[in-house]
């Protein structure tokens, strides 16, 4: 794999959840694990893809710039009677050039997935340093799943400590050792998730069992990196008592302990995204029992963990992060 570029669905500015202080996040494109309650569908295939939004289409009649734009005369835009686009249809002759998308005015089309070189991405990372100095924040690599581009995720993690910027990644961790120990190598905080304990449940859920994953955060506390680890909590899935227990006396017995272990709130997101893909929400009507209580399990379960197992357990990820 080249470090050449690496493809990019978004990067987001000022960010405060997903590590110390202010912070610019880049979402890679591409990721090894299929979450039911994933809420960034469009990180998962490795490839840039077209979203539909049709609200926001002016209407053939009126505008038309797409298919002008198009060098296979629009043959994949489909549009509906009252010429607005409808979706985009998978077709061999679409040469992926998303010049339909680059023209349409209100981006009624918009292409998820942008490729950048290192010092494109370095250039943006810098406009934002004075506040990374004032608050402690830095840079977050995030997805999908950075490290399945790992030779690029590594030299833009040296290029960014090399100019002081502290250094984030947020990684499933269900990939090969070698690479996250590469990434690792100029990686100041790795931000995890554990989703469930019981393998067999976890590849129902995920796609993939767990054992990797949990092999790689020992490795990684092994070496002494600072972990916070993240448990979405979706009732009905892995919001029992036994599956945080488990996942409380793993983390109770890794080297060194988490600097914290966030139980995250299940909230149903991006569902818009996945409509502009064109795909269903994995969870389709799924609705958690009423907010009051599942919210009073989380604090109850946050509590447990942190008096029983001595772990610095926090409901949510609005916490200040203390590393
Ligand atoms: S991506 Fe290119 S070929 Fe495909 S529909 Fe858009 S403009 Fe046409
Ligand atoms: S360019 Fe955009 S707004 Fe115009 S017709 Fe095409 S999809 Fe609709």
């Amino acid at each position: 794999m080249s470090s050449g570029t690496a493809l990019v669905s978004n990067i987001q500015k000022y960010t405060i959840h997903d590590g110390p202080g202010i912070r610019t996040e880049i979402f890679f494109t591409g990721c090894t694990l299929r979450c039911l309650w994933c809420s960034n569908p469009e990180t998962i295939e490795p490839r840039a893809r077209l979203g539909v939004y049709p609200s926001k289409c002016i209407s053939r009649e009126k505008c038309g710039w797409c298919v002008a734009a198009c060098p296979i005369g629009g043959a994949p835009l489909v549009f509906g009677d009252d010429g607005v686009i409808e979706r985009v249809e998978p077709s061999p002759e679409c040469r992926d050039c998303f010049k339909c998308a680059d023209k349409c005015p209100p981006r009624a089309l918009k292409t998820w997935g942008t490729r950048y070189t290192v010092d494109e991405l370095l250039n943006i990372v810098l406009e934002d340093e004075s506040f990374y100095r004032r608050s402690g924040g830095g840079v977050t690599l995030s997805g999908g799943e950075p490290i399945m581009q790992w030779e690029f995720a590594r030299e833009l993690l040296r290029r960014c400590r090399d100019a002081g910027v502290n250094t984030c990644v947020e990684t499933a961790l269900h990939v090969p050792w070698d690479s996250a120990a590469a990434v690792f190598d100029y990686t100041d905080l790795v931000i995890t998730d554990v989703k469930h304990m019981d393998t067999e449940k976890h590849r129902e859920y995920c796609g993939a069992g767990n054992e990797l994953i949990l092999a790689n955060i020992r490795k990684t506390s092994e070496r002494g990196l600072p972990i916070v680890v993240r448990t979405p909590i979706v009732p009905q899935y892995n919001a029992d008592d036994a599956n945080i227990r488990a996942t409380a006396e793993f983390l109770a017995s890794l080297p060194v302990a988490p600097v914290a272990w966030q139980l995250l709130p299940y909230r149903k997101m991006g569902t818009e995204k996945y409509d502009s893909l064109g795909l269903s929400y994995p969870l389709g009507d799924y609705e958690p029992p009423p907010r009051d209580e599942w919210e009073r399990n989380l604090v109850r379960l946050t509590e447990m963990v942190r008096t029983e197992y001595g772990l610095s357990a926090v409901a949510g990820s609005s916490e200040t992060l203390a590393v």
